[in-house]
């Protein structure tokens, strides 16, 4: 690191997406721009996302697919914005089924995109330097394990607590007490849960389609089970309230429909049909491709009935518990699986001391806090990429104009 008396307009703490989207928006516009980073490369985050593939939008945008202790109508929609933001770098796009990815179908080339034009513009980028401290006096000096970067700005783009391993740290967080703000509490969300029910050791590798309840938190898709947990994209939708009720020591059960394409009623004619249309079937023939066959065998034991059990045999009070099984199908979780297997966080710096305006802190000028740091946490699908630009493109419109 220069050790001169370089002072920037603007020291971006975090080269993760939003810190790059940043300082590529702000180099742009003419302002000398600096990115820290802890890692010894940009974007580390990044190359992990969607699996490898970057999932980076979605055409579904809305406060409704986002969390948050703060009223969240203030999001704008930005994915076309960030379509055509990284188009201009050259990632071509794939749509699948309003999913956004690269077209080469590697996170590689969103990452290499954004590196490649920090390079181009020549943006002062310090790796492998950690940010341990921010004061202010006239301008901010920004204190790493290599020496100070002077500013007269500084944003913070430090991420959550998720995935330690790919570059995190509490610096947001503690910056931002520092400076006045409240943080809420933090939970690891899109993460899987930990279960030591019994009925797991069966179902152990079983993808079934169903809906998921947790409290009054419903979500549909594929239900994932291990042998030692739940997870899935309905369940990682959910998990930030299990990971919150985790903190509070107040968890729930998951509960599974796994026939949600029928009302209770339906699924009752749909099961007297089955009988009667062969009576001389025993119960799991009877019941093969309502669902899983593993959900169906449980769902025939939790039912209390034997699974060569012949239909004709079986009474009103059997088909009342086969019906409330597949709907309500009950699992003790006991948390989830930490921020290290979790891919955000919910909670951080609450968004009531941020002027959502411009993303500047309300108790400190020129203190900007942009991206997962902040208490605001998104759904799987591209969303909490999103919001990563979303708020660097407020920001930077903001600097940019008072500059
Ligand atoms: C496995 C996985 C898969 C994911 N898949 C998707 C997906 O497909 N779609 C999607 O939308 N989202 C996905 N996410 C979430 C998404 O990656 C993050 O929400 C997003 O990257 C947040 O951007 P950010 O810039 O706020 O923070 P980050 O990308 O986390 O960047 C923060 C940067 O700050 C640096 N930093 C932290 N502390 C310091 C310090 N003290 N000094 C210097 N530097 C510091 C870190 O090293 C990091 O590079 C996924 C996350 C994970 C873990």
């Amino acid at each position: 690191m220069e050790q001169d008396s370089k002072i920037y307009d603007v020291c971006i703490v975090g080269a993760g997406f939003s810190g790059l989207v940043l300082a590529i928006k702000l180099a742009r516009a003419g302002l000398l721009v600096c990115l820290t980073d802890l890692n010894r490369v940009v974007g580390r985050r990044i190359l992990s996302t969607g699996n490898g593939r970057c999932n980076y939008t979605n055409r579904r945008m809305g406060a409704e697919y986002y969390y948050s202790n703060n009223a969240l109508d203030f999001i704008p929609d930005k994915h076309d914005d960030l379509r055509v933001f990284l188009r201009e770098l050259g990632v071509l796009e794939r749509e699948l089924d309003g999913y956004y990815y690269p077209i080469t179908n590697q996170a590689k080339t969103v990452r290499d995109a954004l590196e490649n034009e920090i390079t181009a513009l020549n943006i002062d980028v310090f790796l492998d330097c950690r940010v341990t401290d921010i004061t202010q006096n006239d301008i901010f000096t920004v204190t790493t394990h290599r020496g100070t970067i002077q500013a007269k700005k500084v944003c913070i783009a430090s991420g959550g607590l998720s995935a330690a391993t790919l570059g995190s740290s509490k610096i947001g967080y503690k910056m931002a007490s520092k400076f006045k703000l409240k943080v809420t509490k933090l939970a690891p969300a899109l993460v899987g849960t930990t279960s030591k029910d019994i009925c797991l050791k069966e179902l152990a590798g079983v993808r079934a389609l169903g809906t998921v309840t947790y409290k009054n938190h419903t979500c549909e898709g594929e239900i994932q089970f291990n042998k030692d947990g739940v997870s899935g994209y309905p369940v990682m939708c959910i998990s930030r309230f299990i990971g919150l009720d985790e903190l509070d020591k107040n968890l729930g059960a998951l509960s599974m429909d796994f026939v949600s394409f029928m009302s209770e009623t339906q699924l009752k004619d749909e099961l007297k049909a089955r009988f009667e249309r062969n009576d001389k079937a025993d119960i799991t023939t009877s019941l093969n491709g309502i669902a899983n066959e593993k959900v169906v065998q449980l769902v025939i034991s939790y039912s209390r009935i034997y699974p060569d059990t012949l239909v004709s045999k079986l009474d009103d009070e059997d088909i009342e518990n086969l019906v409330y099984n597949f709907k309500h199908f009950s699992i003790n979780i006991t948390g989830t699986k930490g921020f290290d297997n979790s891919q955000v966080t919910a909670g951080g710096v609450d968004l009531e001391g941020i002027d959502l305006q411009n993303m500047e802190a309300k108790s400190t000028k020129g203190l900007y806090f942009i991206g997962e740091v902040l208490d605001v946490d998104g759904i799987c699908g591209g969303y909490n990429l999103t919001w990563a630009y979303t708020s660097a493109d407020i920001a930077a419109n903001a600097i940019i104009k008072e500059v």
